[in-house]
């Protein structure tokens, strides 16, 4: 005789009145030989189990007196799938984090070395300690993203949002990155329209990721193109937020990972631009403690668009965060 739940049913751990995992009817055959309480974990997937894989924690016991057999033996299984991925996740990222330190210490203790052995010679120690330096400040930005990611992360959602204007983020975001821009020749437009939108949030975390979108699209573009942010209403209850540019652009099997924590499409460009692997994570991040979202368009070899989207605030505060939305205002701005 079974009986079973419907859930043990839904998993396919039972069909009719058969226990379909060979493990777990070996367990309960046990349990009844000898009537000692039995725990395992054990792992089931194919099509017999809805395609997925899934991790159960299993304990069997005895029902009242079974020795010499016959008797009733209750089998418990709980689904550790959950908690088994996040887990993964996070060894992972552990793993990860561990990888991308060694790098900059280890060329840190080699470049120190260097320097050292070239302590007669004034033009090698300057161009060694450069090295250094640039090694030292790709330390600290990985430190800071790490602590973005992980403040943003242990806080979803924001702990004290305020009125933010969207107009007031695009404008900071801009100064931030107008030197890496310059620097390539890459020219920065800009178009806000709706002057007093406002969301509501956290302006310095709204401020990184748009400054985030912003390098990437400085970073993997090509010297002399055009960078276009535009920030407008979408609809009467969203603010949009979009970077176009002209750069590589990233193949369509890429565009779901691209967010993932230390994913990169090409990790020797991504290093070469001094990037963390973590602009994007923080980005979603950003967005999902906003109750907001990030999207992607991309085609290799002709460029990106990343959009933000964000609800407005309902109804503007009254200490005025700007003249009222509709205004429509066009700042231009050329950077070479
Ligand atoms: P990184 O620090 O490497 O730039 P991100 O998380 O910001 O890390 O981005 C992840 C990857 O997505 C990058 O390594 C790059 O391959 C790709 N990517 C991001 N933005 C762009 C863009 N505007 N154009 C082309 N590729 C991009």
């Amino acid at each position: 005789m079974l009986r079973a739940s419907a859930a043990a049913r839904a998993f396919g751990l039972v069909k009719g009145d058969q226990l379909m995992v060979g493990e777990l009817l070996a367990l309960a055959r046990q349990v009844r030989r000898d009537g000692e309480i039995r725990e395992g974990e054990i792992e089931v997937s194919g099509s017999k189990f809805g395609g997925r894989r899934t991790s159960f924690a299993v304990r069997v016991a005895p029902l009242g007196s079974t020795v010499g057999g016959g008797g009733l033996v209750l089998l418990l299984a709980e689904d550790q799938t959950e908690s088994r991925r996040v887990e993964e996740v996070r060894r992972d990222f552990v793993a990860n984090i561990s990888h991308e330190l060694k790098t900059p210490v280890g060329a840190l203790a080699l470049l120190a070395e260097t320097i050292e052995e070239a302590a007669d010679d004034p033009e090698s120690v300057r161009r060694f300690s450069g090295r250094m330096r640039q090694e030292a400040s790709r330390l600290t930005y990985l430190v800071q993203d790490l602590i973005t990611l992980s403040r943003i992360q242990a806080a979803e959602p924001i702990p004290d949002p305020r009125p933010v204007e969207v107009g007031a983020v695009v404008a900071e975001a801009l100064d931030r990155c107008r030197m890496k821009a310059n620097a390539r020749g890459i020219e920065l437009a800009v178009t806000v329209e709706g002057n007093g939108l406002v969301v509501l949030g956290d302006e310095d975390l709204l401020v990184t990721a748009l400054r985030n979108l912003l390098e990437n699209a400085v970073a993997y573009s090509p010297e002399h193109t055009r960078v276009v942010v535009s920030a407008r209403r979408d609809g009467p209850g969203t603010a949009q937020i979009s970077v176009a540019d002209q750069g590589i652009g990233i193949p369509e099997r890429e565009l779901e990972r691209i967010f993932e924590r230390f994913y990169r499409v090409d990790p020797a460009r991504s290093r070469a631009t001094g990037g963390t692997g973590l602009g994007l994570a923080i980005v979603k991040h950003a967005m999902a403690a906003h109750n907001g979202k990030v999207t992607v368009w991309s085609k290799e070899g002709a460029g990106s668009t990343f959009t933000l989207q964000l609800p407005v605030q309902r109804k503007p505060s009254a200490n005025g965060a700007g003249p009222a939305a509709g205004h429509s205002q066009l700042v231009r701005e050329a950077v070479q």
